[in-house]
């Protein structure tokens, strides 16, 4: 059994602990997902290319989800983390004595931008999809059309750099990860949150797991492989937290609707639908498989 393992091993190192310990764990959605024994990382093998990336970022991702995965409704996700959201930026403005310069990267149509210029941030974003990016600028929001690689800002020009369900979908984080800093003044802040695949829920569903979703998720972290990513580029971590959401009652019944497939879900979806304001009733939901890390620049890093 172990010659076995053995022989599957690849010669890839882990891109959190920089271990050459992956082993193969699961297959999904037919793309082969491996495991580092070290920190546990899970990271699809191999990754695709960014043409196969970008091609998902349609406007079916930010408003259908007709292909099986995706956001139902981008807007009501992030309208459900608006109370966190509100938290964190509150958090900046503390930590660094005042609002500052912020980066967003994947702004989408910019729903984190809009939060943080209310309170005094001078926002900039992201966007890989030039639909999503589109709906933020013609708000007036100034959101550029690219990736973290393609972005010339100059050397510390952002306080703060956001990334809001953003790494579990790069492809190559140790690289942009790099420019991340340089963008960065010494002692800004880097926030993130991105599934947490350590988490209870996600260790007892395995390759169940629903935010287990090649290709449109390429690295699953857990807390120890993200600190010691963030550690190993130059960032100290000093917040770990986990981010729940409020959802209506008609988007979970949505949502169930959707993952089940039952005929139940959607006699209760007429139901709400038919009585709009037990539907926009909203509940938290915290299956605490989703983590929030902010991080600070090692000053003369
Ligand atoms: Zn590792």
């Amino acid at each position: 059994m172990e010659n076995e393992i053995k022989k599957d091993k690849i010669s890839a190192v882990c891109i959190a602990c920089r271990k050459d310990s992956l082993f193969p764990f699961t297959k999904k959605n037919g793309f082969d997902i491996f495991r580092c024994s070290e920190c546990r990382m899970l990271s699809l093998n191999p990754i695709p290319g960014i043409s196969d990336v970008k091609s998902i970022y349609d406007k079916e991702y930010f408003s259908g989800g007709g292909k099986g995965f995706g956001f139902v409704d981008y807007e009501a996700d992030k309208e459900a983390m608006r109370s966190a959201f509100e938290r964190y930026i509150d958090d900046f403005t503390s930590v660094l004595s005042g609002p500052g310069r912020l980066l967003d990267i994947g702004a989408a149509n910019g729903h984190f931008m809009k939060l943080a210029g209310a309170k005094g941030w001078k926002t900039k974003g992201i966007e890989i999809s030039s639909y999503a990016a589109g709906l933020g600028k013609s708000q007036g929001l100034d959101i550029e059309v690219g990736t973290i690689g393609g972005t010339k800002f100059p050397k510390g020009s952002f306080d703060v750099v956001t990334m809001w369900d953003v790494i579990e979908h790069l492809s190559d984080p140790a690289l942009d990860i790099g420019q991340i800093a340089g963008m960065l003044r010494p002692g800004g802040l880097l926030a993130i949150n991105t599934p947490d695949s350590g988490s209870m829920f996600a260790r007892t569903l395995g390759s169940r797991w629903h935010l287990l979703v090649p290709p449109e998720h390429i690295h699953c972290f857990n807390r120890k492989s993200l600190k010691l990513f963030l550690e190993n580029n130059g960032f100290e971590v000093i917040e770990i937290g986990c981010i729940g959401k409020r959802y209506t009652v008609e988007y979970i019944i949505h949502r169930l609707a959707h993952w089940q497939n039952l005929g139940i879900w959607k006699s209760l979806l007429g139901f709400v639908e038919r009585n709009g304001r037990i539907g926009r009733i909203a509940l938290p939901v915290n299956l605490r498989d989703n983590m929030y890390m902010l991080a600070r620049k090692i000053k003369n890093s």
